[in-house]
């Protein structure tokens, strides 16, 4: 009993945070409960008054609320749910109004219904079609609203004589207290599903623009988002005395492991050398795939600084050894060109130059760095 207590109250403040929605199932079950409850209230005050055709209604509509809270809600008919609540209260309001008169207050109820219709309708499925509903039960709220007045001062109410009595006016109150709660609690409910849901949505895309930059299979940069690092860095060059090179490379004979080992291995391949990739470099320098088995990395610094942070993944490279599928091992190396950043270069001609050092490499004994 205390744990579950102690729940509840963990998920309303979890939901006024904004961190959490209410499932569905809570959401109606609770809704229920409560309107339940307040015809329990009334069932017991008419029958105190003597309105006895109110009472033995609000008898009824208490089981009536329980089984919609219970069975309806366990069998997730959250539609046919909405719509019985919104006849039950436009009903009970409008018959307590006519038969007890307007000064009680029961058509107040009515007035929260149209905030419950668009927080409702946000939980079901074919969202826009229920923006209309609700647009129109709130329409068809306005109208009986206008219709029980315009009968209720023509037609005399049959409890006419307690008007003004104590029971009158302390049942008002509870009223105005009660419709004007629910009126606030369904508007901060929708506000914080809003709220919640524009968050969700937030996270949603920043993970999204995160898978955007990053090649799935070694995790590092991919071309499109490192072309646009890169070109942030060349302006950030071109205004200061900043250093930079970009280094290309390329595994050598990766053809021939692909044939021997199978692709899958080829790819484990990637990997080691992706993840040496990102042990050695800097957190300031920026490390891609450029396509298939080549990679960019981008170094802070001159040729000098460049060419020991290359030469050292080289070498680490050829010392590291891979196991193939028939338990035995084996090594891959990879050739790197080197070009160092001079003012105002185009992006295109930088990378460029590193390729031709790249294939300068591969055509003059491959495993190497050439600047
Ligand atoms: P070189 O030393 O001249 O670079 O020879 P190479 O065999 O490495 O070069 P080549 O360009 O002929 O072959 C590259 C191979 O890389 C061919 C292609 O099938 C393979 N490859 C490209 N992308 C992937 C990938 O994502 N996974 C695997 N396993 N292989 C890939
Ligand atoms: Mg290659
Ligand atoms: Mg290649």
């Amino acid at each position: 009993m205390k744990n579950s207590l102690e729940l509840i109250f963990h998920t309303i403040r979890q939901v006024f945070a904004g961190k959490q929605l209410i499932d569905n199932s809570n959401k109606y079950r609770i809704m229920c409960l409560i309107t339940a409850f307040i015809h329990l209230v009334f069932c017991v005050s008419m029958g105190a008054i003597g309105a006895n055709i109110l009472c033995y209604y609000n008898i009824f509509i208490v089981y009536f609320y329980c089984f919609l809270g219970i069975v309806l809600t366990n069998r997730k008919k959250f539609r046919v749910i909405m719509v019985l609540f919104f006849i039950e209260v436009e009903f009970h309001s409008s018959m307590a109004s006519l038969m007890l008169g307007w000064d009680w207050g029961f058509m107040l109820y009515t007035v929260a219904l149209i905030p419950a219709a668009f927080y409702l309708a946000n939980s079901l499925t074919n969202r826009n079609k229920h923006v209309a509903y609700s647009i129109w039960l709130s329409a068809f709220v306005m109208v009986s609203y206008i219709v029980v007045s315009v009968v209720q001062s023509r037609v005399p109410p049959i409890y006419g004589y307690l008007d003004n009595s104590a029971a009158c006016i302390s049942i008002r109150y509870f009223n105005i207290f009660i419709a004007f709660s629910l009126l606030l609690v369904f508007s901060a409910l929708f506000a914080l599903e809003t709220n919640y849901m524009e968050q969700l949505l937030e996270k949603e895309n920043l993970k999204l623009g995160i898978e955007a930059s990053y090649d799935p299979l070694t995790r590092l940069l991919n071309r499109r988002s490192m072309t646009r690092y890169m070109s942030d860095e060349i302006e950030i060059a071109n205004d200061t005395t900043a250093k930079f090179c970009l280094v290309m490379l390329d595994i050598d004979d990766f053809k021939t492991i692909n044939d021997s080992y199978g692709h899958d291995i080829g790819d484990k391949v990637l990997v080691a050398l992706a993840e040496l990739i990102k042990a050695e470099v800097r957190e300031s320098d920026y490390s891609c795939r450029w396509g298939g088995e080549e990679f960019l990395l981008f170094i802070h610094g001159d040729k000098q600084e460049t060419y020991f942070v290359a030469d050292r993944i080289r070498r680490k490279l050829e010392e590291t050894t891979l196991k193939n599928k028939y338990d035995g091992t084996f090594r891959v190396t990879a050739t790197f060109g080197i070009a160092e950043y001079k003012s105002y270069m185009p992006l295109r001609t930088i990378i460029d130059e590193a390729d031709e050092k790249l294939y300068y490499g591969k055509n003059h004994g491959k495993n190497q760095v050439v600047v």
